[in-house]
This record gives C-alpha cells, sequence and structure tokens, in this order.
C-alpha cells in the first residue's frame, strides 16, 4: 500500500492517542477568542480536564447560528495580520459564515487533499480539471491547492461554461476532474448532443462531492464516461474538501482522524447514537490554528460504517450522507429526504439527467410531485409506453416512501439548472 501521508498508516492506538494531544492544543487556542474562553469557562473545560477522546462529549457544541452571531470575525484566534485567506460557506440554507486561515492552515489543508487525491490513484503525471466554482467556495482554492500539492498540471476552469470544459479536456487531454454530480451528467449529455463520445476522452478519475447523490447517480456518471468516482466530502467550516474522502474500495468516506475528531448524535439529545446508526455528523478540527471549531453541529446525516476497510487504513469510515437535517420535507405526516427520491428515480434508464422535487397543495392536501426528465429516445415513444413508465415510476416511489407521488414526464433540458449546487427540492405549499 503506497501512502501519501504517515498518518494514513496510524493504529487506532496511535490515531487517539495524538487526537488527545492536539484537542488539547486546540483547546487551548480557541480560549485565545471571547467566545470559545467564555463557553469553555462555563464548561469548566481546560486542556488538562482531556484525558481521553471520549472528554470530548463535555464540550458544548457549536453551531451555525453561533458562527453566524460571531461573523465576520469573532471567531479569531491569531491577529489579523497572521490570516492569509478567508472563505465562506455556499449560503445553501441560509447567510454564510465565513472562516479564516493562516499559512499553516493553508498547507495543512493542501496536505490533506493531496493525500485524499493520492489516495484514489492521482499521481503527478496526471492533468487536474477542476470544474468547481471558484472564489469564496472553498471547492475550487481548497482542491486546487490539493492538485498542486501533488504536482498535478491544475487547470482551474471553474464552474459551467460546458463548451469550453469540453475542449479545455480535449486540448489538455485532462485524465482527472473535480465536478458537482449534478454538472457532471449535464457535461457528458452535452458531449453525446456534440455527436461525441464521453468514453473517449481520456478522463480516467472524477472526484465528485459539494452535495449529496446516491449510489446509482454514481453510477450513471462512471458509465457515461467510463470513468471512476470517488466521493468527496467537506465543509467550509471544517475548510472545505478533505475532510472525508472515499478510497479505492468505494465503501465509506474515510475522515482524517489525524486533523479531525468525528462524532456522530441523536440531532435530537445529542447525545452519541450507536455505532452504524445514522445521526448528525459533529466536527471538531484539530490542526488549526486561525479559527479552530469544537464540535461543529454540521447537520448532515450519515452513519459510521462498522467494521475496517480492506484498504488497510484505520481512520474511522462515514457512509455517504442521506441528506441535510434541512433537506427533509413532509409530506402526507411522512418524512422524507430528496435522495430516497433520486434513488429510486435514478435506477430507470429512461430516466435523464435532472428531476425536481415539487410539493403542492390541491387543496385538499400535499401533493408531491416529481418532475423527471425522460431522455431523447424515449420521450418519442407512443403515449402508451410513456404512461406506463409514469406508472412504474409511481410504483416504486410508493413503495419507497409510502406516499403516492404524481410523476411528470418531461423533455431533456427543461428542468431549471442551478448555478452551483442543486436544488432538488421546491416547496410552493402555502406556509402555515
Ligand atoms: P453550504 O452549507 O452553504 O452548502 P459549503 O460549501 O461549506 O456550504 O458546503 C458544505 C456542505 O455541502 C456539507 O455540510 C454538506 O451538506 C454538503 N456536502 C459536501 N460534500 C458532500 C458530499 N460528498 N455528499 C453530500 N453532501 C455533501
Ligand atoms: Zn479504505
Amino acid at each position: 500500500m503506497e501512502f501519501f501521508d504517515a498518518a494514513e498508516a496510524w493504529n487506532r492506538d496511535h490515531i487517539q492517542h495524538v487526537q488527545v494531544t492536539r484537542l488539547r492544543s486546540t483547546i487551548a487556542q480557541a480560549r485565545k477568542c471571547d467566545f470559545y474562553r467564555k463557553r469553555l469557562d462555563e464548561a469548566g473545560i481546560t486542556p488538562e480536564s482531556i484525558r481521553s477522546v471520549d472528554d470530548i462529549q463535555r464540550i458544548p457544541f457549536t453551531t451555525k447560528q453561533d458562527l453566524r452571531d460571531q461573523y465576520p470575525m469573532g471567531l479569531l484566534t491569531v491577529p489579523t495580520r497572521d490570516i492569509i485567506r478567508m472563505h465562506c460557506s455556499s449560503g445553501t440554507t441560509g447567510t454564510p459564515v465565513a472562516i479564516c486561515h493562516t499559512a499553516n492552515d493553508i498547507k495543512a489543508w493542501a496536505n490533506l487533499m493531496a493525500r485524499c487525491m493520492y489516495m484514489v490513484g492521482v499521481r503527478k503525471e496526471d492533468v487536474f480539471q477542476n470544474m468547481s466554482g471558484y472564489g469564496l467556495f472553498t471547492g475550487g482554492l481548497g482542491i486546487h491547492y490539493g492538485a498542486e500539492r501533488l504536482g498535478c498540471m491544475t487547470i482551474p476552469a471553474g464552474a459551467g461554461n460546458t463548451l469550453r470544459q469540453i475542449k479545455l479536456a480535449m486540448d489538455f487531454h485532462t485524465t482527472v476532474a473535480h465536478i458537482l454530480p449534478s454538472y457532471a451528467l449535464i457535461v457528458g449529455e452535452r458531449l453525446r448532443e456534440m455527436g461525441q463520445d464521453p468514453r473517449e476522452l481520456p478522463l480516467r478519475i472524477a472526484l465528485v462531492g459539494a452535495e449529496p447523490y446516491t449510489v446509482e447517480f454514481r453510477r450513471r456518471i462512471e458509465e457515461l464516461f467510463d470513468m471512476k468516482v470517488y466521493n468527496s466530502y467537506g465543509l467550509s467550516e471544517m475548510n472545505g474538501p478533505g475532510v472525508g474522502f472515499e478510497c479505492t474500495e468505494q465503501n465509506g468516506l474515510h475522515i482524517w482522524e489525524d486533523a479531525y475528531i468525528p462524532e456522530i448524535v441523536d440531532p435530537e439529545t445529542g447525545k452519541p447514537v450507536p455505532d452504524g446508526e445514522v445521526g448528525e455528523l459533529v466536527m471538531t478540527s484539530l490542526c488549526r490554528q486561525g479559527m479552530p471549531i469544537l464540535r461543529y453541529r454540521t447537520r448532515d446525516l450519515t452513519r459510521f460504517i462498522p467494521g475496517t476497510c480492506a484498504c488497510g487504513r484505520l481512520h474511522r469510515r462515514m457512509d455517504r450522507i442521506v441528506g441535510r437535517a434541512d433537506d427533509m420535507f413532509i409530506v402526507k405526516g411522512v418524512n422524507i429526504y430528496p435522495m430516497q427520491i433520486e434513488q429510486v428515480i435514478m435506477t430507470f434508464k429512461e430516466v435523464g439527467q435532472n428531476y425536481l422535487i415539487q410539493l403542492e397543495n390541491d387543496g385538499l392536501g400535499d401533493v408531491l410531485r416529481v418532475k423527471v426528465e425522460i431522455r431523447e429516445e424515449f420521450f418519442v415513444e407512443d403515449m402508451r409506453k410513456l404512461r406506463d413508465i409514469q406508472s412504474r415510476i409511481a410504483r416504486r416511489l410508493r413503495d419507497e416512501i409510502l406516499v403516492t407521488p404524481t410523476i411528470e414526464l418531461v423533455e431533456s433540458n427543461t428542468l431549471p439548472l442551478a448555478e452551483g449546487k442543486a436544488v432538488r427540492v421546491k416547496d410552493l405549499r402555502n406556509p402555515h
């Protein structure tokens, strides 16, 4: 096994030993800002009071609201002149929060990112095209620095402009790409429309993340381009990408426990859930100087995968994200996540690249309308066939979510495309 970083080979004892040491120094660092000093004093937490990793449970949670309240720089723990970069979260769920980094923070982050890429086989000989938005979004510069750290020829293509993406990939023989799942299918379809076979591109690996997507969606991207797709998880509050990443086993994302302490808690009680059960991911940064964050409630739902990974790394794995707690919607009293719907519709070969879940009220009650793009070759079929597709999708969905949806088949490329992360749900019901 080839490792980029010695930490990848650490055993559990060593990982935990380092975590305790780093948690203590992170607490000492965090106490340099008023917010954490007060919080930690109230809870009676000093660096010395931490004796084992489990002691982390005595530390109060940090929420997104706390970060918003401390915006812009309330959580700084170094003088401003030591900060060399700031980023913001995408603001998918409300007002953004700002995260500031020292030179060391940026270096450590680039190393983590390079570690992820090396793990799935990216090497300096690769040409890497970053198709994610740059600017404040961490998926741009964050991954860019990782790719340069590995020594890849790095193309900062940025998001959108599909024709230019395709031209760059062809002219420079891009072998590795970073791309949003929703955008990957769009690029592939565009190529097909141009009469090109996406499988003929030299692309062999894509790093795909930043928003939830299902195994079925991954399989589609892999088949469309004949390449391997690895799930990449991160959030601005914990730097950005490079927090959790799939290895070549493609069975869960290793969370780098030398740099973070992950916990999974019951969103209601805040208590740890039994191993293997789904709950809210809570993250603590262990290597950040500029703005350390303790026990951050990510609102992302996942579970730890029990057992050890065949790749030999002992850093714990989390399962792909089910969704954000905020993504859940209730229809006729049933709790539903968009990914439950995606998982079903993406198994139908007639279904194209995009879908939209629309929640309506018809005066009698909730209506769950799922608009599904159908591939061109099927849209020309006769009405009976379309009706048949429609009812098969409705039936399979009802079995999964226990609510009968209204399925609306629409032509390819007719549903709205998001600028950045996909918007899967539109709620048109009157707020009560
Ligand atoms: P925002 O929360 O405003 O979107 P970020 O750009 O920091 O801000 O995005 C981080 C969030 O993106 C995560 O908390 C998670 O909800 C989502 N995310 C990132 N990577 C993945 C992934 N691989 N799978 C599912 N969701 C992801
Ligand atoms: Zn592994």
